[in-house]
């Protein structure tokens, strides 16, 4: 240990202390000299005061009696002593009796004397004698060096100063000796003691306390560093326990790690081995799958075409003469038939949503009139006591952009099961244009669907109650699939319902505008409705006849007409009308269920009448009341999409293989007024077109020689026929059906087996009428 002279604490003391005492030391000569200075320049004055009293006398009588040589003895006794240098007795007569002096002493020290007592002082005294004081003899003058006392002063003042300093500096190197004996060198042998050590490693010895220090600051300094000493030790002696266990536990950790890591090295193994056959697995499931799928196209491919076959042939028959035997019996085939393309469908469909193959279009299509098409296809199926009524809001947009597929199957569906569940009362379907988008509301006062059953009834196959298929049919697939469709759509289907008192589907669709609705109709008129107030009717004709400019009125079937002027009669009530004829001769609109038209005879009997089977569309209540008021449109009747400008009946070439779906097709296209050439195959539909005049194309996708697909790609690929319609027949379910089609240069695709009606849309979609050349999209 190696602290530098200045550094040490006995030096910094011993300085301080000798600074102190320095200062003081020198204050205390300076006050000594002030007071020696002081009292040696009042000595001055005594001491000279007193030689000038001693000579007064003899000084005094030698000016009496005017003895020069005593005179001048006088004043050289006075020049004798150190001080006088100058000494003169002058009579009265101001005559210098004596007069002597000599220079004063030089020194190099005198400037100092000089500065403090003045260079020279002058005394004179007036010389008389002590028996005639008043009367002057003349003036003793001396005249004195103060250097003969300033230098005994500076002497004295030089001694002081110096044995002061001289004091100090002794002080000052025995309290440095002090304090290194008592403060420093115990210190430092503590010091040395306690770097010597070595904290790592526990050491209980104590540090040894210097000699002679036990009991003062240094002692217990010892004493405290030994305490913290001895507790570092221990816990050094602790750590070192506690590190020796925590060794022991990492290598016992470590042991256990390599235990386990053997086994997660041999799990891994066998999750590789598993994932690998997972993997495998799932290969053989996607394989599974697409075998699956390709399964069921083919099987729908497979089914579909005897049942198209099936179901065509048996509606010619039913277009034929039969016996009403017959009729019923092939109605009944019918039905079933269709019946079971309908499973078949929602099959096929809840399989393409568990595969995730459901594709949804965006095209523009008349919601309005879709509801209408499709609420009077199933009126079919409604019970006589049944009243289906479409109330479509007047600000709905004239088209929607959306899947028309499945938003007309999801009409269907709700349709056709609240008909089914209803044996009196009303179905309503009401399509409002909601914040949201579209609101499709059906709602029925049929059996009503019980609390607990809610939830189940949107599982596959799955009924509200056990009887059900029993008592009413169905399948139980219906629900799911409307349910899902409308999610699909980013839409919701909502249900209310009270057991015993009807239901209530919502859906909820996000359909966004393609166009505006339409201009109300303007017409004139009165009109009279004999209808119940909650009738399906009275609200229908409530909300549309004023909309479109009439005034109305509504009456009760037990009411009289008598007194009521109406241009037009509407009712729903034909045992009311016999009894009206003779009190209002208005025409009549009478709208009846589905298949109860009045028979001829009475029909004459109420003549003006025109019957209407139920639901009323928009378009057939505005025709029927426009031909009742006799306010019928002046242009002409717009001809058949079928018939041609020419004149002429539209050429559609059908090209198909299979015998019985030419027939089916064939028979169709004939009551829809078309002329039919027909194609077995794609080679044949190539020269068939080459022979032209051909309108429109159907075109089986699967045949032998040419399939379709090649057929049209080949006719694209000539030229010839730019705006051709292709239209693909196809039976294969799945959604990449389409999109090989129109990648094959086919406009449009109709799923096998089609209804008559179907036909006719796509008909009328594709062959251009007339009246609107580019009516084809
Ligand atoms: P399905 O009608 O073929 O049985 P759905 O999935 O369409 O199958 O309907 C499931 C069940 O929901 C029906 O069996 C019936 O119990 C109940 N349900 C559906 N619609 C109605 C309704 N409008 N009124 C009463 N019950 C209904």
């Amino acid at each position: 240990m190696d602290i530098s002279i200045t550094q040490r604490l006995s030096f910094k003391q011993a300085s301080l202390t000798v600074l102190v005492a320095f200062i003081l030391g020198t204050a205390l000569s300076v006050i000594q000299v002030g007071i020696d200075y002081a009292s040696e320049d009042a000595s001055i004055n005594r001491e000279i005061s007193a030689l000038m009293e001693i000579s007064h006398n003899p000084a005094a009588r030698i000016a009496y009696n005017i003895d020069a040589e005593l005179a001048q003895e006088l004043v050289l006794g006075l020049l004798r002593s150190p001080a006088v240098i100058s000494a003169e007795i002058i009579d009265n007569s101001h005559m210098t009796l004596a007069s002597v002096s000599r220079p004063p002493d030089t020194d190099r020290y005198r400037l100092f004397s000089d500065f403090l007592f003045g260079e020279r002082r002058h005394f004179e005294t007036p010389l008389f004698v002590s028996h005639s004081p008043q009367e002057a003899l003349g003036l003793l003058r001396l005249e004195v060096d103060t250097y003969a006392f300033g230098s005994h002063f500076l002497r004295r003042a030089m001694l002081t100063l110096l044995t002061g300093f001289a004091r100090s500096l002794l002080l000052s190197l025995i309290l440095l000796v002090l304090f290194y004996f008592m403060l420093t060198k115990p210190l430092t042998e503590v010091i040395r003691a306690l770097s010597g050590r070595d904290l790592h490693t526990p050491n209980h010895s104590k540090l040894p306390c210097p000699r002679g220090h036990e009991r003062d600051e240094i002692g217990i300094l010892v004493d405290a560093t030994n305490q913290q000493l001895s507790s570092i030790a221990m816990e050094i002696e602790q750590r070192y326990a506690a590190e020796n266990r925590l060794t022991e536990h990492l290598n016992a950790l470590e042991n256990v790690v390599a235990a386990r890591t053997g086994e997660l090295e041999a799990s891994n193994t066998r999750l590789l081995e598993s994932n690998r056959e997972l993997q495998q697995a799932k290969r053989t499931a996607l394989d599974m799958a697409l075998a699956r799928s390709a399964f069921l196209a083919n099987m729908s491919h497979e089914i579909r075409t005897p049942l198209n076959g099936l179901l065509g042939m048996l509606a010619l028959s039913l277009d034929g003469p039969l016996s009403n035997e017959q009729r019923q019996q092939l109605s009944i085939a019918h039905d079933s038939g269709k019946i079971l393309v309908e499973l078949l469908n929602d099959i096929l469909d809840l399989s393409k949503f568990e595969a995730g193959q459901l594709e949804l279009e965006s095209l523009p299509f008349d919601l309005g009139t879709m509801v209408e098409d499709t609420a009077s296809l199933l009126s079919q199926n409604a019970l006589p006591n049944v009243e289906l009524t479409c109330l479509i809001d007047p600000q709905l947009p004239a088209r929607v952009l959306g899947d028309p597929t499945r938003v007309r199957q999801i009409i269907s569906n709700l349709l056709s099961n609240a008909l089914k569940f209803t044996r009196f009362g009303r179905v309503d379907i009401h399509v409002d244009s909601s914040p949201a988008g579209i609101r499709i509301t059906v709602r029925d006062t049929g059996i009503g669907i019980a609390e607990a059953a809610r939830a189940r009834i949107y599982q596959p196959f799955a009924q509200a109650e056990i009887g059900i298929t029993r008592q009413f049919g169905g399948t139980g697939l219906g629900l799911a699939l409307t349910r899902r469709l409308c999610e699909a759509m980013q839409g919701r289907l909502e249900l209310e319902s009270r057991e015993g008192f009807g239901s209530k589907f919502c859906a909820e669709l996000p359909l966004p505008s393609y166009a505006p609705a339409p201009a109300l109709p303007a017409l004139k008129g009165r009109i009279a409705a004999l209808s119940s107030a909650n009738s399906g009717l009275s609200e229908l004709l409530g909300r549309l006849l004023p909309a479109w400019g009439l005034t109305y009125q509504r009456l009760d079937t037990d009411a009289s007409l008598l007194g009521i002027t109406a241009d037009l009669l509407i009712s729903d009530c034909p045992e009311c009308l016999p009894g009206m004829r003779p009190v209002c001769n208005a025409p009549i609109l009478l709208v009846t269920a589905y298949g109860s038209f009045l028979p001829g005879e009475q029909a004459h009997a109420l003549a003006p009448l025109e019957q209407i089977a139920r639901p009323l569309s928009r378009h057939t209540l505005l025709q029927a009341l426009r031909r009742g008021l006799g306010q019928e449109m002046e242009s002409a009747p717009a001809p058949s999409p079928i018939e041609q400008q020419s004149g002429r009946r539209a050429r559609v070439l059908l090209v198909e293989d299979n015998p019985v779906n030419q027939l089916v097709a064939k028979g169709m296209l004939g009551k829809l007024g078309c002329e039919v050439v027909l194609a077995n195959h794609g080679g044949e539909a190539l020269s068939q077109l080459q022979q032209g005049n051909i309108d429109l194309v159907l075109m089986d996708c699967n045949m032998p020689v040419m399939d379709g697909y090649e057929a049209s790609r080949r006719v694209r690929q000539g030229g010839h026929h730019p705006g051709l319609p292709i239209i693909a027949l196809t039976a294969n379910a799945l959604s990449d059906e389409r999109e090989r089609c129109r990648a094959a240069g086919m406009s449009d695709y109709l799923a096998k087996p089609f209804r008559r009606e179907e036909l006719a849309a796509l008909l009328e979609r594709w062959l251009p009428t007339p009246a609107d050349p580019s009516a084809a999209p």
